[in-house]
């Protein structure tokens, strides 16, 4: 994936102000002059891809029953459906394989903002981060859940300012599915994680 060609982005976003301003004179000098530039600095804080090296190490053998969770990861994200912000909290757990693979606990968090940092939508987001740790850490059991609150609901339509909206993901590691022992592992990861 190449960059985004920012000056385009921005050029657009000029032609665009500008003709919000020609129907409805909303602007004033300074901001016809700047807003652009401000809009697409945001757009390109929000939307840096985030791209990081995921290191993992051997798990020790005494550790491979624990759960590793991190919860409360703040993310900022935009809706791909109308581009305003949506925010929140995400919670993820993972048990490792016996003699399997463990990471930094950091790289839970940039996991969670590298996939918060385009354009998304939160079952997406979700799923994406499931996917990726399931896939890096070739874990036993993987769980994410997301509370978000989008300003698209909060702001605009339906106006629900206190709604929070919860998506989870779960994968499981093993060739053989064993409900029971994932439905245990879930109710474990949902206590860590205070709900
Ligand atoms: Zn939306």
């Amino acid at each position: 994936m190449s960059d985004p060609n920012w000056n385009k982005i921005q050029k657009k976003q000029q032609e665009l102000i500008e003709v919000l301003d020609k129907e409805l004179k909303w602007f004033n000098k300074e901001e016809l002059d700047n807003t652009a530039r401000r809009v697409t600095g945001y757009y390109k804080e929000l939307w840096d891809r985030q791209e990081f090296k995921f290191t993992t190490f051997k798990a020790p053998l005494s550790e491979t029953n624990s759960m590793v969770v991190l919860k409360d990861i703040n993310f900022y994200s935009m809706c791909s459906h109308h581009l305003i912000s949506f925010f929140g909290k995400a919670h993820v757990a993972y048990l490792p394989k016996k003699k399997g693979k463990i990471c930094g606990i950091s790289k839970l968090a940039r996991m969670v903002v590298k996939h918060a940092s385009r354009p998304q939508i939160q079952e997406r987001m979700t799923n994406e981060i499931a996917d990726e740790l399931m896939k890096k850490l070739d874990a036993k059991f993987v769980m994410v859940v997301v509370e978000g609150q989008h300003l698209c609901m909060l702001a605009r339509g339906i106006k629900q300012n206190a709604s929070v909206m919860s998506t989870s993901a779960v994968r499981w590691g093993h060739s053989k599915h064993d409900k029971e022992e994932v439905n245990t592992l879930k109710d474990e990861a949902m206590r860590l994680f205070g709900l």
